[in-house]
């Protein structure tokens, strides 16, 4: 990939990112949260629950990116706000989606990481406004784009002066119907491959299916992802946005109970060469 001159992981060792204290590429990463912000309860009992059972980050949208024009938005200020008071109550840093260059310089002062949905991938504006402010930006795959589309888009970002991206697998369009979109795992060896960025894996929007949640998750840790972004509501049944797709508190308990434990595991397995090299 030629173009690549400031993501190539011939360019430069692997990027870390400290948030809070929290170095992403060097430890997991899991964020948790609800889909959109709904109110100040929902989302600190949200937050609450989520940190509880060991989340390193806290999600939430404010500006949502909806199909049809008619459906909830998102609170905007005031839900950038409730993430601010779910913080302050937490300590967990803001995972928040931006979707218009005018508003990022005031989202990324209430945002630890601004989200660019797969919508707005190859929005180039949108990728040149957050490359010229210094926060770390979580940059989804576009659903229809290739790993060299994606990559490019990262180095827009990182062409204007930020280097903080990390990239977020999400699914991707296919024929199967069954899911919501087909999660590609092997993007995260593949990006590992080619760059130098972190990449987490979204098993959330990747199979819009609740059972097909926790495998995938283990399955992004086991492939070596830096980290996870799961929805996670205080009631799925009330949500506003994604309600299919949200686990429960005790869900999301349950799987980190299971996340924990095989992180682990990878980190005490000493390094086999690979043969196929
Ligand atoms: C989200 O994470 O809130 C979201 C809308 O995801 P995506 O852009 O991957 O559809
Ligand atoms: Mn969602």
């Amino acid at each position: 990939m030629k173009s690549l001159k400031l993501a190539s992981l011939d360019v430069k060792p692997r990027t870390t990112i400290d948030v809070d204290g929290h170095t992403i590429g060097a430890e997991l990463t899991v964020i948790a949260g609800p889909c959109s912000v709904e109110s100040e309860r929902q989302t600190v009992e949200t937050a609450i629950a989520v940190k509880d059972a060991g989340a390193t980050m806290l999600r939430g949208g404010a500006f949502k990116p909806r199909t049809s024009p008619y459906s909830f938005q998102g609170l905007g200020l005031e839900g950038l706000r409730i993430l601010a008071t779910a913080k302050a109550e937490t300590g967990l840093p803001i995972v928040t989606e931006v979707i218009d260059p005018r508003d990022v310089s005031w989202v990324a002062e209430y945002a630890d990481i601004l989200q660019i949905g797969t919508r707005n991938m190859q929005n180039f504006s949108l990728l040149k406004e957050v490359g010229k402010c210094q926060r770390p930006v979580l940059l989804k795959r576009g659903m229809f784009s290739t790993l060299e589309e994606w990559l490019n888009c990262a180095e827009y970002i990182l062409s204007e002066g930020n280097p903080n991206v990390i990239l977020c697998e999400r699914g991707i369009r296919t024929f199967e119907t069954y899911t919501r979109n087909t999660l590609d795992l092997s993007a995260i060896p593949a990006v590992k491959e080619l760059s130098h960025l972190p990449i987490i894996v979204d098993p959330t929007h990747s199979t819009g299916r609740l059972s097909l949640i926790a495998p995938m998750s283990l399955a992004a840790v086991a492939s070596a992802a830096d980290g996870l972004i799961i929805e996670v509501h205080n009631n799925p049944a009330q949500a506003m946005c994604d309600a299919d797709q949200a686990l429960t508190p005790e869900q999301f308990a349950l799987l980190m109970s299971r996340i924990t434990p095989l992180k682990q595991f990878l980190d005490q397995q000493i390094e086999v060469p690979d043969e196929t090299e």
